[in-house]
C-alpha cells in the first residue's frame, strides 16, 4: 500500500502524513514561510504590503535601509512563530519588531538580532535562531484589524475569518468577544464576490473610499488562497493608515502539501534551517526521518509498514525512537546513511530493521547493512527481519557476514526481540 501511495503522492506529502498519523500530538508539519516570502506572494497577487529589504548581518544594514527612501523604518526578525512584537532574545534583548527613523539605528538593531534566539509565545522554550531580519518602510497604524482565510474541516471547504480587533491574540478575541469575529463560508466555485467582500470591509469598520480599497485586499487574497495552493492565509494585523492606506503588514501563510508537485517554486523556499538536522540529512539522501521520543530506531519501508511496526513495538511495551523510510529504490549506500544517523543518536538503544520487500531488493538491504556493520563499530544490538523479494540471498549475505545480528522471522518476533534487548 505505501509503495502504492509513494507513487500517486510526493514524497514530501508522504513524509507529513506518516508524520502526522504517527504523531497525532505533535503539530501538523506543513510548509510555513518566513513573513518576508510570504510578502513576495501577496505582493505578487497584488496585495498592498511594505517595500522591504532583506539582511542577515548588520554590516550593510544602514545603506540597504537608505535605498527604502522612508521617514521611518520597522525591523523585524524572521522565524517561523508569531509574536515576535512581544518576544525577547537569548541576548536580553527585548522585542523582536522595533520602530526607528534613523538608518544608523537599523544597523544597531539588526546586530541585536541575527545569531541569537528569539523566544515568543509561539516558540519551543528555548527559541528560534534569527538568521534574517527584514527592514521595511514603517507604516503609520490607524487601526489593526484581522482577517483570515482557511481551509475548514467543519465548514468542509475555506472560510473567512475577519475581526476588527487585529493585532493582538485572535483566539483570545473568539474567547472573550465572539461578537467581534465574522466567520464566513465560501463557495469554492463562487469564490468571493463582491458583496461577500463589502460585507467584510463594513465588519472590520472600513469606511468611505477605505470600503473599497479592503474589499480590493480580500478579493488579492482569496485570488493568492487559489493561487498558491494555500490552506490558510492570515493577516494579522490587516491596516489602515491614516493616509487612507489598507496594508497587509504582517503574513502567515500555510500550503497544501499535495500539491507540491504543481507549486515547486513555493516548496523549494522551505527553510530547513528550523527543521530536526537528521531529517534534513535523511531527505538529503533522499531518507525520510521521523523522530519520535522513545528508544527504539526503526529502518523501515513504506509509510505502512511503519505505522505497524509502531503499533507492535508498543504492543510488546517498547517505544519508536524514531522511523527512517528507505522507499522503494533504495541503493546499498542509502542503507549505510540510515543506519548512521540512526546509531548517531544516543537516545536509540537498539535497532530494529522491518523491511517487507516488494519493490525493494532485501539483498541490497542485507548487503548496505553488512557494509555499515563492517565499517562502523555499533554497539547496540540489531534485530533484523527481513521479508519479501530475494530474501533467500538476504539470508545467506547476513548469516555468512558472521555480523552480530539477531533475526526474526516476522514483525511479531522482531518487535520482541527489539524490545527485550533494551530490557
Ligand atoms: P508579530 O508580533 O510576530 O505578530 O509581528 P507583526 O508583524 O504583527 O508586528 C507586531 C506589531 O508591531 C503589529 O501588530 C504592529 O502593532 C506593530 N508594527 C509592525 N509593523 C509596523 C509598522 O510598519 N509600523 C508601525 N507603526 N507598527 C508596526
Ligand atoms: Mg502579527
Amino acid at each position: 500500500m505505501a509503495a502504492a501511495l509513494r507513487g500517486s503522492i510526493s514524497r514530501g506529502a508522504l513524509f507529513r502524513t506518516l508524520q502526522t498519523t504517527l504523531q497525532p500530538k505533535v503539530p501538523v508539519r506543513c510548509l510555513n514561510l518566513l513573513e518576508y516570502q510570504s510578502k513576495v506572494l501577496l505582493d505578487n497577487h497584488g496585495v498592498t504590503v511594505q517595500k522591504f529589504r532583506i539582511l542577515d548581518s548588520h554590516k550593510n544594514a544602514t545603506e540597504a535601509s537608505k535605498t527604502l527612501n522612508a521617514a521611518e523604518y520597522v525591523v523585524k526578525a524572521q522565524i517561523l512563530a508569531g509574536g515576535r512584537g512581544k518576544g525577547h532574545f537569548d541576548n536580553g534583548f527585548q522585542g523582536g519588531v522595533h520602530l526607528t527613523k534613523d538608518c544608523n539605528e537599523v544597523a544597531y538593531l539588526v546586530e541585536k538580532m541575527v545569531g541569537h534566539k528569539l523566544i515568543t509565545k509561539q516558540t519551543p522554550k528555548d527559541g528560534i535562531l534569527v538568521s534574517k531580519v527584514m527592514v521595511a518602510e514603517s507604516v503609520d497604524i490607524l487601526r489593526e484589524t484581522y482577517f483570515c482565510i482557511l481551509m475548514d474541516r467543519e465548514h468542509n471547504g475555506p472560510v473567512m475569518i475577519a475581526s476588527p480587533d487585529g493585532g493582538m491574540d485572535i483566539e483570545e478575541v473568539a474567547e472573550k468577544t465572539p461578537e467581534r469575529l465574522l466567520t464566513q463560508p465560501i463557495d469554492i466555485h463562487e469564490g468571493i464576490t463582491d458583496d461577500m467582500a463589502l460585507k467584510v470591509a463594513d465588519f472590520l469598520k472600513f469606511e468611505g473610499p477605505l470600503r473599497e480599497k479592503c474589499a480590493k485586499e480580500v478579493k488579492g487574497i482569496w485570488k493568492m488562497f487559489l493561487g498558491v495552493d494555500a490552506t490558510q492565509i492570515e493577516i494579522n494585523p490587516l491596516i489602515e493608515t491614516p493616509q487612507g492606506q489598507v496594508v497587509a503588514v504582517d503574513a502567515k501563510i500555510q500550503f497544501d502539501d499535495n500539491a507540491e508537485f504543481r507549486q515547486k517554486d513555493i516548496f523549494a523556499l522551505e527553510d530547513s534551517s528550523e527543521s530536526d538536522p537528521r531529517e534534513v540529512d535523511a531527505a538529503s539522501h533522499d531518507l525520510t526521518y521521523i523522530g519520535m521520543d522513545g528508544n527504539i530506531g526503526c529502518l523501515v519501508n513504506g509509510a505502512g509498514l511503519a505505522m505497524a511496526t509502531m503499533d507492535i513495538i508498543k504492543l510488546h511495551g517498547g517505544s519508536p525512537a524514531n522511523f527512517l523510510d528507505l522507499g522503494g529504490g533504495v541503493q546499498e549506500h542509502q542503507v549505510e546513511h540510515a543506519v548512521r544517523i540512526l546509531t548517531s543518536d544516543d537516545s536509540v538503544k537498539a535497532l530494529f530493521v522491518n523491511i517487507f520487500g516488494g519493490i525493494v531488493n532485501t539483498a541490497t538491504i542485507a548487503s548496505g547493512l553488512v557494509k555499515v556493520l563492517k565499517d562502523r563499530d555499533i554497539k547496540i544490538p540489531l534485530v533484523v527481519r527481513l521479508e519479501g523479494t530475494n530474501v533467500e540471498e538476504a539470508k545467506r549475505i547476513l548469516i555468512e557476514s558472521g555480523c552480530p545480528i539477531q533475526s526474526a522471522s516476522d514483525l511479531d518476533e522482531g518487535a520482541k526481540k527489539a524490545v527485550a534487548a533494551i530490557s
